[in-house]
């Protein structure tokens, strides 16, 4: 990923509405190489969210 879609990627998940939550970020797949999903770490729905 290039380094401005990081800053603009942290930037939206900063200021991501509260109704707007993505499911990685209380995942416990979300860390290293535990997840290789496209929708990470961005995913609204993954059929495999486990809770951290
Ligand atoms: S398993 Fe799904 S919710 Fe969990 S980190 Fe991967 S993409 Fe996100």
């Amino acid at each position: 990923m290039p380094w401005w879609r990081r800053i603009a990627e942290s930037l939206r998940r900063l200021f991501a509405l509260e109704s707007k939550r993505y499911l990685c970020d209380t995942c416990k797949y979300d860390y290293g190489n535990a997840c290789t999903r496209r929708e990470r770490p961005n995913a609204l729905q993954c059929p495999d969210y486990k809770r951290k």
